[in-house]
């Protein structure tokens, strides 16, 4: 699963083995992989001027072809390593990609020496990883919040009826905290804050014993430390543009949504996951807003590639869910 914000592989047999930040550090110099992933993320705000962060999937298209095809060759070898020779592969990856960038992650995956590379539709394996009946005549709607982008889509037996995916997700939500605290508060956070600050009290509906927190920061115009006590509310506040969007997109793939199908979403609920949907109160919110029942994965952040393990797993099962990519 080769998501904005996180790439997760699983090995048949095995489980999740890598679940890595979709992140390198790059040596301007010759442009050489300093570090990625995890390592990566620990540098985020801290780098000198010599080296440069890369997020090659950011808004969930790829836009550093390159370094996205190195990660993909870096995580797999670190995946299969010695063990395995000759793998199938199957790969997910965002809506949103060129062909041109999807042909560079499939030939990344026929380099590591791969018998077979297929591809599946994120929707679709989060779908299957959430374990929906999607052979069924019966309408399966997921909303998968991922980094950069939120992906929702209407499965009846076995296909998408109906996709959307928007350029917004969980790092939406946070770009806005960041600007929210320089405009509100004229306090200059890094996204490492942010994010934290999002986790620990970010919500889209009021919720028992709301928290404050504290947050240090840069004051703006005095250039020193500086520390504010923040109310959950005005968290909320900060976030909700980014949830409107949200529920936007949702609503939209309703009103596209065939009628029968659009009963069994609203007897049965629609399924959120991704990482983004882990923000607080985000499934009640889209439910109020919406009028429909909605149901949280078991693990956001592995739906996918549960689906996409589940694929392999039981390969005859679901072979007419996967797409054959040609050497
Ligand atoms: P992608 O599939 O695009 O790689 P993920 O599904 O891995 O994305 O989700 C990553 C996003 O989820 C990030 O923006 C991250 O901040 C957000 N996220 C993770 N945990 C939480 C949480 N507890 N509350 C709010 N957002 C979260
Ligand atoms: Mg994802």
């Amino acid at each position: 699963d080769l998501g904005t914000a996180n790439t997760l592989i699983y090995v048949k047999g095995v489980g999740v083995v890598v679940d890595e930040p979709t992140l390198l550090a790059i040596q301007k110099s010759d442009r050489s992989i300093f570090t990625y992933g995890e390592e990566a993320k620990k540098l985020v705000g801290r780098v000198p001027d010599s080296i440069e962060l890369v997020k090659p999937l950011r808004d969930g298209v790829i836009s550093e072809i390159e370094y996205a095809e190195e990660l993909v060759k870096t995580l797999l070898s670190k995946a299969i390593g010695r063990s395995y020779s000759r793998p199938r592969i199957i790969i997910c990856v965002p809506n949103g990609v060129t062909s041109v960038e999807q042909r560079s992650i499939e030939t990344a995956a026929h380099a590591t020496g791969a018998s077979e590379v297929f591809t599946i539709e994120e929707p679709m394996a989060a779908a299957i990883g959430a374990n929906l009946q999607i052979f069924e005549p019966f309408g399966n709607m997921v909303i998968d919040i991922g980094g950069g982008t939120t992906e929702i889509a209407v499965i009846s037996m076995g296909d998408v009826v109906n996709a959307n995916s928007v350029r917004v997700g969980g790092e939406d939500m946070t770009d806005k905290l960041i600007e929210w605290l320089r405009s509100e508060h004229a306090m200059l956070v890094d996204e490492g804050i942010a994010e934290s600050l999002k986790h620990a009290v970010g919500s889209a509906y009021q919720y028992d014993k709301e928290p404050q927190v504290t947050v240090t920061g840069r004051d703006i115009v005095k250039g020193v430390p500086k520390q504010v006590l923040l109310e959950a509310s005005d968290v909320r506040n900060a976030l909700t543009p980014v949830v409107n969007e949200i529920i936007e997109a949702v609503r939209i793939s309703l009103s596209q949504t065939p009628p029968a199908l659009v009963s069994d979403i609203d007897k049965y609920g629609a399924w959120l996951t991704g990482g983004g949907s882990m923000l607080k109160q985000l499934d009640r919110k889209i439910a109020e807003e919406l009028g429909i029942p909605i149901n949280m994965t078991e693990d956001p952040l592995s739906t996918v590639v549960v689906g996409s393990g589940i694929c392999l797993e039981r390969f005859e099962d679901y072979k007419s869910v996967l797409k054959s990519s040609d050497k």
